[in-house]
């Protein structure tokens, strides 16, 4: 895990269309100061200020989540914004020139390149990090989210489906193993056939093709090539909740236990974090071992 602020090295761009636009983009990361966090700018508009990346910017979740500030909205920012949690940058500008974030692959693989490609840049400031003294929960219909006090950030996903390409899979990842790149990143977006035809037929997923997204039939893969990990569907519900979580503009020392949930969900506990601010503290950490010191800080208070 980072202690210390980092941003990337040099701007650096790519260009793609949008899942649900089908809109070619052009999109440019670039270096950000200390405290900044992560923006948006829509270089299309004139005069259109920056959405920072917060959750109380957040529009709408029914299909992706989007953003928005005076009348501009940036949308699906998900993967972008799990790339740069994954990766631990806590400044940038994105800048782009249509309403929607590139789909890509339909994972965080090709951002989490580019940001490598960039390299990073450590500055000369602590992190800040949300401590817990004790959980927070968010139950409903099924679905649910906990996060538990910790002295590091884990997330813990599982996903039912009652398909028999997914049923039950259950993933954990720890931000301080340093594998968001080979574990998480490359794990793709996936949908149902049915369902991506209904969203086309309704001028949605217009840019959605089976280079961007697994699409399951009733009983099988319809990518040729097959899944890139054999859990792929777990991995990418846990690049949307780092994505999603990321939103609360500083990283948590937590394990958040996700079930069943979405980006309407997530959001949801989101606000409900937020305003229990007897639940936790906001503090620099040092180091691991200081990590653990005010964790256990927290708790005893
Ligand atoms: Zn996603």
């Amino acid at each position: 895990m980072h202690f210390q602020q980092r941003t990337i090295a040099k701007p650096v761009s790519c260009s793609g269309v949008g899942l649900h636009s089908g809109k070619k983009v052009n999109l440019k990361l670039k270096p950000a100061p200390i405290n900044h966090g992560i923006q948006f700018v829509r270089s299309d508009l004139a005069g259109c200020p920056a959405i920072p990346a917060l959750f109380n910017r957040v529009v709408d979740t029914s299909l992706a989540t989007v953003i928005g500030s005076e009348g501009c909205i940036v949308s699906t920012i998900e993967h972008l914004m799990a790339c740069f949690a994954g990766l631990s940058i806590d400044n940038a500008l994105v800048e782009l020139d249509d309403y929607e974030v590139p789909v890509m692959d339909g994972s965080a693989g090709p951002f989490t390149a580019m940001v490598q490609s960039a390299g990073f840049a450590n500055q000369d400031a602590p992190r800040h990090f949300f401590i817990l003294k004790k959980p927070i929960e968010l139950i409903e219909n099924g679905k649910q989210v906990t996060v538990y006090p910790a002295d590091t950030f884990k997330i813990s996903c599982t996903i039912e489906f009652d398909h028999p390409l997914i049923r039950k899979q259950t993933f954990s990842f720890d931000i301080t193993a340093d594998g968001f790149e080979s574990e998480i990143s490359k794990a793709r977006t996936f949908g149902f056939l049915h369902e991506v035809e209904y969203m086309k037929r309704y001028g949605l997923a217009q840019g959605g093709s089976l280079e961007n997204a697994v699409v399951i039939d009733r009983d099988k893969i319809l990518n040729e090539e097959g899944l890139r990990y054999p859990d792929e569907f777990v991995r990418h519900k846990i690049l949307d909740c780092l994505g999603d979580f990321s939103l609360l503009g500083m990283p948590i020392l937590g394990h958040l236990v996700v079930h069943k949930s979405g980006h309407a969900f997530n959001h949801a506990f989101l606000e409900k974090f937020f305003s229990q601010k007897d639940s936790w503290d906001t503090r620099t950490v040092k180091s691991a071992f200081d990590a653990e010191a005010q964790q256990a800080k927290s708790l005893a208070i």
